[in-house]
């Protein structure tokens, strides 16, 4: 068999093995299509049938989360963890509160860590994690409850050498206090390195907070000095307003850049004096309220409900919002309001069609894999710290999660060279993450 008709055939059974599951078969889709010519030039992949190890998780659990409302109704959800791949380390990713999650969510997102993972250098495994269970508009008693439930079936999986879990969409400091609680209670044990994204009070990392939306800006930084250019007096859209978001758009502001726009679920805003990130902070961070109260502290600016961020014309855009937030439509529209660079701060925000879209217009692109590795960095630094009952401080923290994401970009930008596709960061980054997983798992022989 040819190496696309393998590559085919083995497509093909990941859509009937895992019917129903449209995002883990996108993001399985993207990687199969980058990875023909490694697996050209490595026949030992193919007769360790890798792909097809690769494909499947090592381990999926889900488990019933039941909880009490501050009226005493009780409410069951569904909890999620896919332990995707160990071969580099212990499974790691975050864990996503959000309505929309089931298993195929989950499935995608930590198939995507695995290579994101590979990427950063570090001994990091892939995994991910969540629940179907809505934080909105409950009150943080309610949510503690939530996360003891969850806890009280997730711990007997975790462990710092087995399974270390984050946060993600809905899943903050405040989320990652209540389970390390509960994972302490059960246990016994106060085992810093089960969980990152910690409070500064109790083991957790300078620049953990901060570094998904930093580590995007400093991609997006040496993508723009390797075409001679720079963030400086560009103007941004950032879409969210979530961590990755505001910690984006405050690094694109340091760097010069000007970020006119964001959004929220239910619309978005634009500030042509640039977004001002204490406001955002305030409102998101400690209020927990809607952005469109932005509107009452900068009259200036404009709250528009809908989806019309990626109409702002800029050029540079960064979506920091959620998978699929960027069809061909709005690709379309980037590309004619004048963007020439789109990195992906959340994990696949640009559909395959909106990918094309740029690729044929010459828009240089980031994929979330590696632009957005930032997070899992240094979540990787906060294990690092906890082994060794120690911790650094913010400059030395965020200087090395600036040299991490420099190779990630020099890794990725090399391998598409060396494959013959000059500028191609997806072909780069899949190739790379594929080719670090694939020795790891040969090495270890078949298990
Ligand atoms: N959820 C984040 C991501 O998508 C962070 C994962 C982590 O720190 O483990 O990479």
């Amino acid at each position: 068999m040819s190496t696309r008709d393998t590559i085919e055939a083995i497509y093909a059974a990941v859509v009937r093995r895992n019917p129903g599951e449209g995002e883990f078969h996108q993001a399985v889709r993207e990687v199969l299509d980058s990875i023909a010519p490694a697996l050209a030039a490595h026949p030992e992949y193919a007769e360790a049938k890798i792909i097809e190890r690769i494909c499947e998780p090592e381990r999926q659990i889900i488990f019933r989360v039941p909880w009490e409302d501050d009226r005493g109704e009780v409410h069951i959800n569904r909890g999620f963890r896919v332990e995707f791949n160990s071969a580099l380390g212990p499974y790691k990713g975050g864990l996503r509160f959000h309505p929309t999650v089931y298993l195929g969510i989950v499935k995608f997102l930590s198939f995507e860590q695995l290579f994101k993972n590979a990427l950063t250098g570090m001994p990091i495994g892939g995994g991910k994690g969540g629940s179907d269970f809505d934080p909105k508009g409950r009150s943080g008693r309610e949510v503690m409850r939530f996360c003891q439930s969850f806890m009280t079936e997730l711990y007997r999986h975790l462990g710092e050498y087995t399974d270390v879990p984050a946060g993600d969409i809905g899943v903050g400091t405040r989320e990652i206090g209540y389970l390390f609680g509960q994972y302490k209670r059960i246990t016994n044990r106060y085992e810093s390195g089960v969980l990152t994204g910690k409070g500064l009070a109790y083991g957790g990392a300078q620049v953990r907070k901060e570094a998904t939306g930093y580590g995007a800006v400093f991609f997006a930084d040496e993508m723009l000095r390797t075409a001679g250019e720079s963030l400086d007096g560009k103007r941004v859209v950032v879409s969210g307003s979530g961590n990755v978001a505001i910690y984006a758009i405050e690094k694109v502001t340091h760097l010069g850049g000007v970020v006119i726009a964001c959004s929220d679920s239910s619309g978005y805003l634009r500030d042509d004096k640039g977004v001002d990130v204490e406001t955002l902070k305030e409102i998101k961070e400690v209020r927990r309220a809607s952005l469109a109260e932005y509107v009452a502290a900068r009259p200036h600016a404009t709250y528009m409900p809908g989806r019309g961020v990626w109409e702002v014309p800029c050029q540079v855009a960064i979506p920091c919002a959620t998978e699929n937030e960027i069809d061909a439509a709005e690709a379309t529209a980037l590309v004619s309001g004048g963007c020439a660079a789109v990195v992906e701060g959340a994990n696949m925000p640009a559909t395959p069609a909106a990918v094309r879209v740029f690729a044929e217009a010459g828009v240089r692109f980031a994929p979330g894999k590696a632009a957005n590795a930032g997070g899992v960095a240094a979540s990787a630094l906060e294990m690092q710290q906890n082994a060794s009952r120690d911790s650094w401080s913010f400059t030395y923290s965020e200087q090395r999660l600036r040299e991490i994401m420099r190779d990630i970009h020099a890794r990725c930008y090399a391998t598409a060279d060396e494959y013959g596709m000059p500028g191609n960061y997806v072909a780069g980054a899949n190739i790379d993450g594929f080719r670090l997983v694939a020795e790891a798992m040969l090495a270890h022989g078949l298990v």
